[in-house]
């Protein structure tokens, strides 16, 4: 193994705190930078004593002179609830974060990373996706902070790709979930578990037909890393997401019977520009990777039930600083 200096960009956050600690355990020298927007400093607490772990306090809008081999690029709110909270610093964020990592990559001739989304697909009119699809996004509505700011993250990777030679990696994450979401994330997984512990209403939005395919974290994170290790002619975009589809009225459902919860199910109004349908074509991930993931909805649903119970009974689901204003 050659032990590498690798960046982690938004390091403290759900994704980005699993891959440090992925990055650790293989012997690599990590060093986490977040503005701890929506990530949170308990998530990285138990890797502050490992010398090969350096977390630094940082936004990457602004420019920033460090000295690695590869870099991970994450910095972003993720769910819909935290990057309409301030869209033009979500946009910022992905346009001028990716800007300033590509011209860092550059300098210092690292491998860089871009964790892009399947929201650059839009609401879909193909279906599943492969990564040929253009996507239908509005370009003008409340999620377009996020989803258009990610496309124009991807040009910018390219660009630099084809003006510099920079050595990119794109991959395209669908719905992941697992340990150390945040419990007020607003995503559908942390919500209808925590109402569901709790015995609260679960929020189904709109009749909850829409779908969506849930990817357990640690698959996420392994087909990360497989995709950084390959050769500088693979430079992506590949999907990386798990192709189980289910309706967000089935996921109720089961997170009801899994909690064994007194929850009634309630609808509430769709979000505005909601995808109807979402489900990861990972032909290109299964050919380039050999990745496929490996943990069923049920067995990831169980970890991260008894990940969030644990968190109420312990009372640590106190809010992020910023997070009371959304
Ligand atoms: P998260 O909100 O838990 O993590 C994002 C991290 O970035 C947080 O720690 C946050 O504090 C940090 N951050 C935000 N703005 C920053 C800035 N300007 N400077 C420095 N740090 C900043 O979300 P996540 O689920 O871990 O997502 C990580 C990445 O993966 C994001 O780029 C997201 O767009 C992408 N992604 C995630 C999913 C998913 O289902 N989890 C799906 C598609 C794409
Ligand atoms: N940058 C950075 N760290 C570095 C090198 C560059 O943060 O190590 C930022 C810097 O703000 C710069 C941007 O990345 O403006 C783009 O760099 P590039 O070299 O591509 O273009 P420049 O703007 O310097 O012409
Ligand atoms: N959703 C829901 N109730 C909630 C949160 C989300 O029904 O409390 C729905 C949401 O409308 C969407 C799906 O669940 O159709 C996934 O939402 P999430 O915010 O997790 O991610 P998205 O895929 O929309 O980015």
């Amino acid at each position: 193994m050659i032990k590498k200096r690798v960046l982690v960009t938004g390091g403290a956050g759900f994704l980005g705190s699993h891959l440090c600690d992925v990055l650790l355990a293989a012997g690599h020298d990590v060093l986490c930078v977040d503005n701890y927007f929506t990530g949170r400093k308990s998530n990285i607490a138990h890797q502050l004593g490992n010398p090969n772990f350096e977390a630094m306090r940082h936004d990457i809008t602004f420019p920033l002179y460090v000295e690695v081999d590869e870099i991970y690029n994450l910095a972003c709110p993720a769910s819909p609830v935290h990057y309409q909270f301030d869209p033009v610093q979500t946009t910022k964020t992905s346009v001028t974060g990716a800007i300033n990592t590509l011209g860092l990559a550059k300098r210092v001739k690292a491998k860089i990373l871009q964790a892009s989304t399947s929201e650059v697909y839009g609401d879909p009119t193909v279906h599943p996706q492969d990564e040929s699809y253009w996507g239908h996004v509005n370009p003008i509505g409340p999620r377009a902070c996020y989803d258009e700011g990610k496309r124009a993250a991807e040009t910018l990777f390219f660009d630099y790709y084809r003006q510099h030679k920079t050595r990119i990696k794109v991959v395209r994450i669908f719905n992941t979930y697992g340990p150390r979401m945040h419990p007020q994330d607003g995503r559908v997984v942390s919500n209808f578990i925590m109402q569901a512990l709790r015995g609260e209403d679960i929020t189904l939005f709109g009749n909850g037909s829409q779908t969506r395919a849930f990817c357990f974290v640690s698959d996420l994170v392994d087909g990360f890393v497989r995709m950084m290790e390959t050769g500088d002619d693979v430079v992506g975009p590949i999907n990386i997401g798990n192709p189980h589809e289910i309706t967000v009225r089935h996921l109720a459902e089961i997170i009801i019977r899994k909690v064994g919860s007194k929850s009634r199910i309630v609808e509430k109004p769709l979000p505005v520009d909601d995808p109807m349908q979402r489900c990861p074509d990972i032909t290109r991930a299964t050919k380039t990777l050999g990745w496929t993931p490996r943990v069923s909805l049920e067995d990831g649903l169980d970890t991260t039930i008894t990940y969030f119970a644990n968190l109420l009974g312990s009372n640590q689901t106190e809010p992020a600083a910023r997070r009371s204003a959304t």
